[in-house]
């Protein structure tokens, strides 16, 4: 057992006894990882505000090897996430994040690029950033870092090149876009209009760095995104994110800015 320390995002926290909480963690070293806190409910925590979900804090722990929990030895908060404070549509979409980090990731798989991608979609959302976009950027991101992303260029099924049409087939079991040959008799496709294939193109580009503005994509396309997206993550997870029927708060006109 050795005592390590790094940067840990707050993903999900269940009470585990009258004084004790398991804490899970998004971590930028070691992955995924769920914690023991002891005496986290007791008032006048040395955790505090340290394990509040979405909050980013600097942490010491103790790794056990095998499948029992680390132990949770000291937190300092670094960011606490402040969008929920003021906007509920923001609030969700930092929820869903928080779900996504435990849903996709394992314990103990270290992404950097994801923990990264993470810390900036929480600034965004405390930033109060349109979230549609924010969210639809983490998804696809996120899909990218764990080698998941769909294919938008080419047919998923044999590889040719997709021209600009007015709806454009995409395959959930595929993984992407596909052409009129390959649509027929697949199962699974959903159909949307090509500005969508255009602006997930625009949010997986390489030149959307963290600190980058976001490309401008309007609340139709962001709606018609949400439904595609919705159903895709559905399919990768093989069950529907707990989140979801909130999402739809997202797309919004009065949330956008
Ligand atoms: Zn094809």
């Amino acid at each position: 057992m050795a005592i390590e320390k790094t940067d840990a995002i707050v993903i999900r926290v269940v009470e585990f006894s009258e004084s004790s909480c398991v804490v899970t963690m998004f971590t930028r070293d070691f992955g995924k990882i769920a914690a023991m806190a002891k005496g986290a409910r007791r008032p006048k925590s040395a955790f505090e505000s340290a394990i509040d979900l979405l909050t980013t804090s600097r942490i010491l722990f103790l790794h056990k090897s095998s499948d029992s929990l680390d132990l949770l030895t000291e937190a300092k908060v670094q960011r606490r996430f402040r969008a929920s404070d003021s906007s509920l549509p923001h609030l969700y979409a930092g929820y869903y994040v928080a779900e996504l980090l435990a849903s996709l990731t394992d314990l103990g798989d270290p992404h950097t690029d994801l923990y990264d991608l993470a810390q900036d979609t929480i600034c965004r959302l405390d930033d109060m950033q349109n979230p549609a976009t924010v969210i639809a950027r983490f998804e696809l991101n996120a899909l990218r870092f764990l080698g998941l992303l769909p294919t938008l260029d080419h047919c998923s099924s044999c590889g040719l090149k997709v021209s600009e049409n007015r709806r454009i087939p995409f395959g959930q079991i595929t993984g992407g876009i596909l052409c009129q040959g390959c649509r027929r008799g697949q199962a699974q496709v959903v159909s949307v209009t090509w500005p969508v294939i255009v602006g997930m193109r625009q949010l997986v580009a390489a030149d959307v760095g963290l600190s980058a503005d976001l490309p401008e994509i309007s609340t139709t396309v962001n709606g018609e995104l949400r439904g595609l997206m919705n159903n895709y993550m559905s399919h990768l997870l093989g069950k529907r994110p707990r989140m979801i029927p909130f999402l739809g708060m997202l797309v919004q006109p009065s949330v956008c800015s």
